[in-house]
This record gives C-alpha cells, structure tokens and sequence, in this order.
C-alpha cells in the first residue's frame, strides 16, 4: 500500500458503480427494498459475466431513489476516493438513474451532488466533476434526453458528456444526435469504446461523435492505422485495467496493452471505473502496475499529469490540482 498517499487524478468512474456495497445495502434496508441477491455471502457485489454486472449494477441504483440519496452517496464515493489519495475525480453522472431524464428532476439531483462535492472538497480536499452520461443500451431516445439535461446543467461543475453501458448495441452514429447537442452546448466529449467491441468501435466513436477521450480503448492495439491516427489526434485513453481484468475483458494483469498502448504513443491515464465491483481502489491499480509492469512514481506522474492536462475542468483548477500533485509525492 505504498502508493495510498501519493495524489491522484482519476477520470473514469462511475458515481453508482463507486458505491460501496454496505452504504447500498443498508440503504436497502432503509427503504425496505429487497435486493439481497447481489450481495455475495460477504457482503460484496456478485455477479458473473458483463451482462450480469449490468443488472447487478442496475439493482444497486434501486436503493438511490431521490437527490438526498446522491447526496449522501456523493459523500461516501468522495471519503473513498479520498483515503486513496485522490485529489480529483471525475465521476459519470447519469440522468435515467437521477430523475428518468426530466430536466427538472435532474437539476434537483445534480444540485444535492454538488453540495456534496463542495462540503467534500472543503473537508477531504478531492474536487469532483460531472460528466453526464448517456446508458447505450437505453436507446438513442434516451441519450437524447440525458443531452438535454446535460446541456441544461452546464457549469463549472458539469463539464463533460459520455456515454457508457452495452457497447455493442447499435453503433455510435445512432448517438450521434445526442453528441451534437451536447457539444452545442460546449460540453467535453467522451465516450466508452473498444472494451468490448473492437478498433472499428473506436474509430467510428472518434470519427462520428467527435470525442476526445476514449473510454477503455484497449482494443485500438488491433488497428496500427488508427492507432497512428489517435496518437496524431491526441487522443486520451481512460484505461481501467482493473476493471478490464476483473470483468474479463483481458486474460489477466499480465496480459494488458497498457504498455503496449503507451509505448505506441498514445496519452494513457488509469482510474478505476466501478471499484467496489472490481475489488479495486485507485491505490490497488497503482500497485499492481508496480507489480506486473515495474511502473513508479515517474510513471505514475506521468499518468497523473496526462489526466490533468485531459480534465474537463477549467485552468484555474487545473493549476490548484496541479500544485496539488507537486506538493505531496
Ligand atoms: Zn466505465
């Protein structure tokens, strides 16, 4: 646990999936929501294979039924990051789980969100922002919305539009609507990619949506062309080997193309996607790169540094968090 203290910057995390599993269940318990089948016999998130994850993942939402319970789960998400030395987080936000996509509804939710990230920034020292995001395998209509409420919310603290969920259900131009608006509204773009479909996923996320983050994109390493292309574009892969490995999308820590994918050039940073899910904790990844790959700290502020400069925030907290990362290492 060497590299619990050293300061952090994550960029791919999802706000439900960073839930920890006691916080959900006794929320259950609170509302009297029966979801016991998703808890393993000690208490964690089970489930076996990507689909199941994803209805394992959808039943702990149930238990967060209003603002005041984003709130609170804001906090926990926050302490957590912040006891892995995290200086700033990310997290995806996503309307159809805060309020169905009614506009409204979703101010109330990002409102009680913020608070939260505010108390937390002033007692823990994490800075949150929002990313508003898009569930693909709820349709296009859906994304429509969450783009609404994404354009509606713009701010200094939502600063950013993706889209996660079933990769292989229909392809990226079918989301293309819902992009345009958000980029309309002048919201960064990001977009799950090339986990589990393949290098023609992450070229038509980069070509008909207009990102400029990929999330995952491990599977670029199969395209050379576009490879060249992502390097010469810039583009930042969120790469969450943790999460790659426990979910399958990898044969094993020893088996990842983050070496590969940097060693080709492209601006790679790691974060933790769903941690409770994963068994992981920014801390876990950071050792486990040590581990596998002899990854230290010039590595480790090399990731932190290319995930600043890819932060959808604005200078003036780009350069509180870069003094951040000077000061503690
Ligand atoms: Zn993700």
């Amino acid at each position: 646990m060497i590299y619990q203290s050293m300061p952090k910057v994550e960029i791919h995390h999802h706000i439900e999936g960073a839930a920890p599993p006691k916080f959900i269940a006794s929320l259950a318990r609170e509302k009297n929501i029966d979801i016991s089948k998703i808890f393993d016999a000690d208490g964690n998130y089970a489930y076996a294979g990507f689909a199941e994850f994803l209805s394992t993942y959808e039943a702990a939402c149930e238990p967060l039924t209003g603002p005041q319970e984003f709130y609170r789960l804001t906090k926990a998400i926050l302490e957590e990051a912040a006891e892995h030395g995290v200086v700033y987080l990310e997290t995806f936000i996503s309307p159809d789980f805060c309020g169905g996509g009614d506009v409204s509804a979703w101010r109330d939710y990002v409102a009680a969100i913020e608070q939260a990230a505010t108390e937390a920034e002033r007692d823990a020292g994490i800075t949150l922002r929002g990313i508003v995001t898009a569930v693909r395998h709820f349709g296009p209509d859906n994304a429509k919305a969450s783009a609404r409420c994404a354009a509606e919310t713009k701010g200094d603290f939502i600063t950013g539009f993706g889209m996660g969920g079933a990769e292989t259900h229909l392809r990226p131009r079918d989301f293309a609507y819902a992009y345009d608006m958000a980029r309309e509204a002048g919201l960064q773009l990001t977009c799950h990619a090339g986990e589990w479909g393949g290098s023609e996923m992450v070229a038509e996320t980069i070509h008909d949506l207009g990102v400029n983050r990929i999330g995952h994109g491990i599977h670029v390493m199969q395209d050379p062309k576009l490879v060249a292309e992502a390097v010469e574009k810039g583009v930042v892969f969120e790469v969450c080997p943790g999460s790659n490995v426990s979910l399958g999308a990898v044969t094993g820590w020893e088996a990842h193309p983050i070496v590969a994918m940097r060693d080709a050039g492209l601006k790679v940073t790691v974060s933790t996607d769903d941690p409770p899910f994963f068994h992981t904790t920014m801390t876990n990844e950071f050792t486990m790169l040590n581990k596998t790959f002899g990854w230290d700290k010039a590595d480790f502020d090399s990731l932190n540094q290319t995930a600043l400069e890819a932060a959808y925030c604005d200078d003036e907290t780009r350069a509180k968090i870069a003094k951040k990362l000077g000061k503690v290492t």
